[in-house]
């Protein structure tokens, strides 16, 4: 029957590419609930004031919002536009816990959520010959699927996480390009963790440390996981 497997964590973790690379190695579903997040936050701040939270909670109310759940090429719609790149912007970035700290926000974002989750785990993956999904963020294993299957906490040192960080946004990896994220990266986690439990793992969630792994032995990690 299918399988639904959780994996939460900070960013720089990794846990977007294993996780996108575990579901297209065995044929699953994949949801990156931080691009609905992202998502939320690109509405909000086009058609809402970003301090008015009831305004927020009533625009993400009514977002346009579809997600592709293609591990291979997962995209993120928003009223039919392409939002896949923006989301990824700084103003994004900078602006997206201030969404995500929104407690109604957060209750009609893990509906949408646990709705695509049932879609692809349920009866009706069932009859369509689903095999399950892959869903990642930062309260999958604790909030949102608490029930899943395979709980993974993917974590990493505050050093390598800065290190990919810096690779991604910069393109580089040496000092100042580090020290340029790490005020970003650092807050972020602050924020998020008021909210969410990505730090340690919750009861039964297996914690998966990738500091000294490369990006292959984690994936293997996390199916060694999955087939325990
Ligand atoms: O994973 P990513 O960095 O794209 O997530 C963007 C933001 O979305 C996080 O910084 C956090 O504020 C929020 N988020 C969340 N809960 C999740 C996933 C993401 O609050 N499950």
């Amino acid at each position: 029957s299918p399988v639904v497997i959780a994996i939460d964590g900070p960013s720089g973790s990794g846990k977007s590419s294993v996780s996108k690379a575990v579901a297209a190695r065995l044929g699953l579903a994949y949801l990156d609930t931080g691009a609905m997040y992202r998502a939320a936050t690109v509405w909000s701040m086009e058609t809402a004031d970003l301090a008015d939270a009831a305004a927020v909670t009533a625009a993400v109310g009514v977002m346009p919002l579809v997600m592709g759940l293609d591990p291979e090429a997962p995209g993120v719609e928003l009223d039919g536009r392409d939002v896949a790149e923006v989301i990824r912007t700084t103003e994004v970035t900078t602006n997206v816990s201030k969404v995500a700290s929104n407690l109604d926000v957060r209750a009609e974002l893990k509906r949408l959520q646990r709705a695509i989750i049932d879609q692809e785990s349920g009866p009706a993956a069932v009859q369509s010959g689903g095999r399950g999904i892959v869903a990642e963020g930062r309260d999958i294993t604790t909030v949102v699927a608490p029930d899943a299957d395979v709980r993974v906490l993917l974590i990493a040192s505050e050093e390598a996480r800065l290190r990919r960080r810096s690779l991604e946004v910069h393109g580089a990896a040496d000092a100042s390009a580090v020290e340029a994220t790490k005020d970003q990266v650092l807050r972020r986690d602050q924020d998020d963790a008021k909210v969410t439990q990505f730090l340690v793992a919750a009861d039964g969630v297996v914690t998966v440390d990738s500091s000294d792994l490369d990006f292959e032995q984690t994936v293997d990690a996390v199916l060694a996981v999955v087939a325990q």
